[in-house]
């Protein structure tokens, strides 16, 4: 079985169901072991492992409605006496540019040093708290959706035998993941190839919410997933949406492949991304073997 000559099946995993109850006791899928179209064993000069950012690349989240909603809240009550906070300042470009891709505290913290609240330091751990406690209110109600373009590259990537791996700092990373599943007749249509059930499942290696003392830009989350899929950082690519995940690639010695869906090309670019694309169904497949992160031309789409 040469996975690689297959051809992609790109509409296949563009509907989506959400699971209930599976993020803890789910039922577990065996170990997809295919033939790989990539030798691993052999030293090679290209790609061989795609490491995934979480929030806003595979799954649009809530984070950044939290954040806002639990200022907004919080401004609006215990916080009152602190300053002349307006809602309408907590932009996306604000969330994009302070707070995305950093941990929890580190991003409160940040969010309230730039709104000028006065004991940013001291304040942050109520504000993360309140931001968690909303966060998992919207995800319990189904609040959040995976990116289509996002599971057709990533399953792409694993038919044709890369690695994949999953780093998010975010502790709720891994709630959304098992609670993605894969579209029921697509699965049962190719059973015998891809028994995968969640999205949580085709990840070769997941360090998504570990405790590490360092979160983006410092490389280390990155590091950790490269060898956890015992690959070295230049065979590596890491796919981010946030400007501090693609310094921590570029830190940790990997490649660094953009996601700008919220028109923020410049800021990814500025970051140090090799590439940097809308969607990732613009990502040419077959020159990551050679380890070139290029755009598919029009006609060599699928
Ligand atoms: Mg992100």
């Amino acid at each position: 079985m040469r996975l690689a000559s297959e051809p992609a099946a790109p509409a296949l995993f563009t509907h989506l169901t959400f699971g209930h109850g599976h993020t803890g006791s789910g039922r577990k899928v065996m170990a997809y072991a295919p033939q790989p179209a990539v030798d691993h064993d052999r030293p090679m000069k290209g790609f061989r492992g795609i490491i995934f950012d979480v929030d806003g690349v595979l799954v649009a989240s809530p984070h950044e409605r939290a954040w806002r909603e639990s200022m907004r809240d919080l401004m609006a009550t215990k916080w009152r006496a602190v300053g002349s906070y307006r809602p309408e300042q907590f932009t996306t470009a604000v969330y994009q540019e302070y707070i995305a891709g950093k941990p929890r505290l580190s991003g409160a913290r940040a969010a309230l040093e730039y709104f000028h609240v006065p004991d940013a330091e001291r304040r942050s751990l109520e504000y993360a708290e309140q931001k968690q406690r909303r966060l998992e209110e919207l995800i319990e109600v189904g609040e959040f959706v995976a990116f289509p373009d996002a599971l057709r590259f990533a399953l792409a990537l694993r038919e044709r035998g890369f690695r994949l791996g999953a780093a998010s700092s975010s502790k709720n990373a891994n709630l959304f993941l098992a609670r993605i599943q894969l579209d029921a007749s697509a699965q049962a249509a190719r059973a015998a190839e891809r028994p995968f059930e969640r999205l949580f499942d085709i990840f070769d290696a997941n360090v998504c919410g570990h405790d590490l003392p360092h979160g983006k830009p410092h490389p280390m989350i990155f590091s950790l997933a490269a060898e956890e899929l015992e690959l070295p950082p230049e065979a590596c690519v890491v796919v981010e949406d946030a400007a501090v995940g693609i310094e921590a690639a570029k830190s940790a010695g990997m490649a660094a492949l953009g996601v700008a869906r919220l028109g923020d090309e410049a800021l990814l670019t500025a970051a140090g991304a090799d590439l940097v694309v809308t969607t990732l169904d613009e990502v040419a497949l077959e020159p990551l073997f050679n380890g070139r992160l290029t755009r598919s031309s029009a006609d060599s789409l699928p």
